[in-house]
């Protein structure tokens, strides 16, 4: 199958009890036995629910993986995929990511003996000296959040190949319409499915896939025994979500580009970071790696003054001012302030993430609106 049919197809069967085109939402905690240890594969949701399960497969297919697992939220997964290792190991991190995601592994992880260093992998080479007989998983995130640097996965793969640690890649910002890195080499791909995979801004979840067996028995235990789980709504509706995501794809990644042509033209606007530019400074690896350059756009203001970026946020109309991405409505963000509020100053302005940096969520409506939008808030 291809993409826009796995989407919809993809490892799904009809519900088997009554032909149900959609799978049902099992709302159940337990499962009836015959006798002891004899059920029909379900005993208790936290292990197995049919509907996680359904999603779980859909999961699986549009990631070209063969296991997929569903948890409670994006950082639910992260958690997940965190608790397959052990005190003393290290990890490799890429230095631009998600503020949740630092924020975990600083202080959570690092309590429990977990170390973490941070590298510009946009240098893939850069991870070389990082790594030491401890090192057992490389942390990618590509496109970055907020300033959509974009990693080479294949390049980071072939570095460590061979050496016994396993590369996971945060693939939210693209969504497996744009990139699939296992195919690229890596083992293990998480998504916030709160953001392009439910689509809608209405669930908070997470995934993760893989591709070896062994690698599936560990994250399954991980979320079975830590109890991480999706329930059987919110896995419904990421499903249906995974329904539609190629089309909303083909738009936001339309619409995505008019906007960050227009910002690139508009003389109060400063930087524009969106890997589908030419002026990009990973332009090459974006275009060689994605299948498109997805809705997420952020620039910061010629004048560089965080009033200017204040008043604009203030004065957008259609455009929400709101944490979160990847639903069909556009959104605004100030990462300074709202997304990365919990990465320490220092280290945001050491990264780029300035008083000025605005971050946009790109929706499916009309680009003429957006834009005529982004041009009356930038007067
Ligand atoms: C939102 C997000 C997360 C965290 O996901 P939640 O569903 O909010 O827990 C992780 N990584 C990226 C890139 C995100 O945008």
């Amino acid at each position: 199958m291809k993409f826009n049919t796995k989407t919809i197809h993809g490892n799904q069967q009809h519900d088997p009890s009554t032909g149900a085109v959609m799978t049902p939402i099992y709302q159940t905690s337990t499962f009836a036995q015959s006798s002891p240890g004899v059920n029909q594969g379900y005993e208790y949701s936290r292990a197995a629910n049919p509907t996680r399960t359904a999603l779980e497969n859909a999961l699986a297919s549009i990631e070209n993986g063969t296991h997929g697992f569903a948890f409670g939220s994006g950082l639910a997964a992260t958690d997940g995929i965190l608790k397959t290792l052990k005190a003393g190991d290290e990890v490799i991190s890429m230095d631009d990511l998600y503020g949740g995601s630092f924020r975990m592994f600083t202080r959570i992880y690092q309590n429990f003996g977990l170390k973490f260093s941070f590298v510009d992998m946009t240098k893939p080479e850069n991870i070389l000296e990082k790594i030491t007989p401890q090192t057992k998983l490389i942390w990618v995130e590509t496109p970055t959040n907020p300033l959509m640097k974009i990693v080479d996965i294949k390049a980071i793969c072939d570095l460590v190949k061979g050496k016994g640690i396993l590369v996971a890649v945060d693939n939210t910002f693209a969504s497996p319409y744009i990139q699939n890195p296992l195919d690229l080499g890596a083992d293990l791909v998480m998504h916030s499915a709160t953001k392009y995979l439910g689509g809608h801004s209405d669930v908070v979840a997470g995934a993760v896939v893989v591709k070896n067996e062994e690698l599936a028995e560990k994250i399954h235990f991980s979320l079975f025994a830590g109890g991480g789980i999706l329930g059987p709504q919110d896995s419904y509706l990421i499903l249906r979500g995974i329904k539609t995501l190629h089309v909303r794809m083909q738009r936001h990644c339309e619409n995505g580009m008019k906007i960050a042509e227009f910002l690139n033209n508009h003389p109060k606007i400063g930087q524009v970071f969106y890997p589908g530019l030419e002026n990009h400074p990973n332009h090459e690896i974006a275009k060689k790696q994605m299948r498109g350059f997805g809705g997420m756009v952020s620039f910061n203001f010629k004048s560089s003054k965080k009033e200017d970026a204040i008043a604009f946020l203030e004065k957008l109309k259609i455009f929400t001012l709101a944490e979160s991405l990847g639903g069909v409505e556009s959104l605004a963000n100030h990462p300074a302030s709202m997304t990365h509020a919990s990465i320490p100053a220092e280290i945001r302005a050491e990264h780029g993430i300035t008083e000025d940096l605005v971050r946009l969520s790109v929706g499916i409506e009309d680009a003429d609106d957006l834009i005529s939008d982004l041009e009356n808030a930038l007067k």
